[in-house]
């Protein structure tokens, strides 16, 4: 079982045009956040009870919150010890990546839409690709591997620069994954009919490359993985649209208030946070309860997300908050 998220913090430095509107939304308040120590409380009980084998840390951006190598540290020292991860935009961590690699950092995820300079500001209303591409480099200066890079397609933006993207990923010893867009946008603007598809990219991608199913097993990755030109690099294709994996996913959720959330996509959630927080039990019971709370959540689990469902109702949450 994997524990995607914990989700830091709901704040971010880039206002993705996918993800963000410009002038961002209203963060939570720092007192609803989770501590440090709640944090480290709340990862204990998902590796000791729950048995939880990997952890993400993502947001919002991940990289904005001065604990994370203290979240990291703590983590890499539980038993069994976790593989850990994070998904974030880049900002800072060409200063960071060493600190965090020796905090416990195994891999990482980069989002990278383009790396035409107009079109990354133009999709994150920020003008830093320079420093994202320095982020990448200190990462992989500093042995964290593998870097992965998520993508985003926005029609009429990038959708024509995933051959470009998959070269520069190539050259740089990066995998990439395309993923697909969700109706998860804060500004609820997600067009079905807009979407850029995971075959379009194909195809896209085909006229340049030769790509064939790469035979490893796929285990629990959200990604179809396909060898580019006979190996060994690969390119991912995340269709949560068009191609649900909801059958083998093995993901759990946690948001930076402390809520358990079983699907990305769902309109509920089981409060950690009150738990942790009123219950005067003693330190054990506590722990107890807290995992008996969280697996109860995971039985409820849907067997799908629904987005290709008439009913489909897309989540208060925005993927900024949920992550990823
Ligand atoms: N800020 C960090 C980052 O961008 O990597 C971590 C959080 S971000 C919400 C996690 C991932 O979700 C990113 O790779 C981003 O591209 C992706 N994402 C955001 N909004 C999305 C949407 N509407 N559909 C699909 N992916 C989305
Ligand atoms: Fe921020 Fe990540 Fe959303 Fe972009 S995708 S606005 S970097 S949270």
């Amino acid at each position: 079982m994997k524990a995607q998220p914990p989700t830091l913090t709901d704040r971010c430095n880039l206002r993705c045009v996918y993800c963000m509107p410009a002038e961002g939304l209203d963060w939570l308040p720092t007192r609803q956040q989770l501590s440090t120590s709640e944090l480290q409380r709340l990862l204990r009980v998902a590796v000791n009870k729950l048995g939880i084998e990997e952890i993400r840390f993502t947001g919002g951006e991940p990289l904005l919150r001065g604990d994370l190598p203290e979240l990291l540290a703590y983590a890499s020292a539980l038993d069994p010890r976790p593989r850990l991860s994070i998904t974030t935009n880049g900002l800072g961590l060409s200063r960071k990546a060493t600190a965090l690699a020796r905090a416990g950092l195994d891999r990482i995820n980069v989002s990278l839409d383009s790396v035409d300079r107009a079109t990354y500001a133009a999709i994150t209303r920020r003008d830093r690709l320079a420093d994202v591409l320095d982020g990448l480099i200190a990462a992989r200066t500093a042995g964290i591997h593998p870097i992965k890079i998520n993508a985003v397609l926005t029609r009429g933006v990038n959708d024509e620069q995933a051959p470009e993207l998959l070269e520069y990923c190539l050259a740089e010893g990066f995998e990439l994954r395309i993923i697909e867009q969700m109706p998860l946008d804060a500004g609820h603007r997600w067009d079905r009919s807009a979407m850029v598809t995971a075959d379009e990219v194909l195809s896209r991608l085909r006229q340049r490359f030769q790509l064939t199913a790469d035979p490893r097993p796929r285990n629990n990755d959200p990604a179809e993985r396909l060898l580019v030109d006979g190996g060994p690099g690969t390119v991912g294709l995340i269709a949560s649209v068009t191609r649900p994996f909801c059958g083998d996913c093995d993901r759990v959720r946690l948001t930076a208030d402390g809520m358990v959330r079983n699907c990305l996509f769902a309109n509920e959630e089981t409060d950690l946070r009150s738990l942790l927080r009123d219950s005067g039990q003693d330190p054990e019971s506590l722990d107890d309860a807290i995992a008996a709370r969280w697996r109860e959540s995971l039985w409820q689990k849907a067997a799908g997300h629904g987005i290709n469902s008439p009913t489909f109702l897309q989540p208060t949450r925005p993927m900024s908050a949920i992550g990823g």
